[in-house]
């Protein structure tokens, strides 16, 4: 049988090809453009306006005609100097440039976020090919944006999900044998089975619907054996939602609804409102109130959580955007 890091390297030729011609289609929206004449890579200080130039891109909560933005080779390199200067301690210090903005603090967002993490894995692959602790965090940065962006990517870069997933996981069995795993790699594990399981059920048929709730069963089954009780409410609404897809009826959209409010309010609590994950989970919980036609609330609710995102993200924000377009969405449906 292939290794799966084999299959994962011959899947990267045509996965390059197809992303390419995708995301030509999206960089416009991605880079500085000619009117941000003022704007300069923070890293080099040289602008990307001219043609022979990478150009300048931002995608984080930084605002404004020219914070944040960056060539993706200067912040390939910066991540770089970075990791190889981790002292050991804290793994998050060793990914963190990879995912995180040095600027607003911030996750990087969309297409940038696959981008940069996909020079976190060759990085990896190049300078530390035999450690396997730093194998699985380029892999579990990776796959957490392909997961974002996963309902906007092509099948290829879907399977890509799923193959980065099972890499993972058979990194992550290795790494038992040699001692017991700490907390974040479990962590990673059951969140590896969410993602299976958010696959399984983007196949649309019923069979893989209930595929999906036994990768978010084994997520919820893992969450509780670290104490992750964020990990276990999110399973729970994963699986409400698959169920939906199968039973329908009153029931299963109230259980959805329940579950995806306690997922909502999990995090109000553990992160805050302003946290980019509290937003998230609101608009799901948001969807959910219309489907229970509770519209009027969900409106309101939605009004509060632009507010919020607007003040904490940004205006510009994709999650900011994708907060209006429900709020939009939900006035036109309600009023
Ligand atoms: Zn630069
Ligand atoms: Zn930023």
């Amino acid at each position: 049988m292939k290794d799966s890091r084999e299959y994962l390297n011959e899947l990267a030729a045509d996965i390059a090809t197809e992303w390419d011609l995708y995301r030509n289609n999206q960089f416009s929206s991605l880079q500085a453009s000619s009117d941000d004449g003022e704007a300069v890579c923070y890293l080099c200080l040289d602008g990307g306006v001219e043609e022979s130039c990478e150009p300048l891109r931002r995608d984080c909560a930084c605002r404004g005609t020219d914070a944040g933005f960056v060539h993706l080779e200067c912040l390939t390199k910066y991540a770089a100097a970075k990791s190889v200067q981790w002292d050991g301690h804290e793994m998050n210090e060793f990914s963190n440039p990879w995912h995180t903005c040095p600027n607003c603090h911030q996750e990087y967002q969309n297409y940038f976020a696959v981008d940069i993490a996909t020079e976190f894995v060759s990085f990896v692959r190049r300078q530390y090919p035999d450690n396997t602790p730093k194998q699985v965090e380029s892999l579990y940065v990776k796959l957490c944006a392909l997961m974002d962006v996963f309902d906007r990517v092509p099948p290829v870069q879907k399977r890509e999900a799923g193959v980065t997933a099972n890499v993972i996981l058979s990194f992550i069995d290795r790494m038992k044998n040699d001692a017991p795993l700490t907390r974040r790699y479990s962590k990673f594990e059951a969140n590896a089975h969410g993602f299976h399981g958010r696959i399984a059920l983007d196949e649309g048929s019923e069979e893989s619907a209930r595929r999906a709730v036994v990768h978010f069963e084994r997520k919820i089954e893992l969450s509780k054996a670290i104490g992750d009780d964020e990990g276990v409410a999110t399973a729970k609404r994963n699986i409400a939602q698959a169920k939906s897809k199968y039973e329908g009826g009153r029931n299963s959209t109230e259980e959805l609804l329940k579950a995806s409010q306690e997922l909502y309010e999990l995090r109000v609590a553990k992160h805050g409102e302003g946290n980019l994950l509290t937003i998230d989970s609101g608009v799901i919980y948001a969807v959910n109130l219309q489907k229970a036609n509770r519209g009027n609330e969900a409106r309101d609710f939605l009004a509060k959580v632009l507010e919020t995102s607007k003040q904490v993200l940004g205006s510009d924000h994709s999650t900011t955007k994708a907060v209006a377009s429900a709020l939009s969405t939900c006035r036109f449906l309600f009023g």
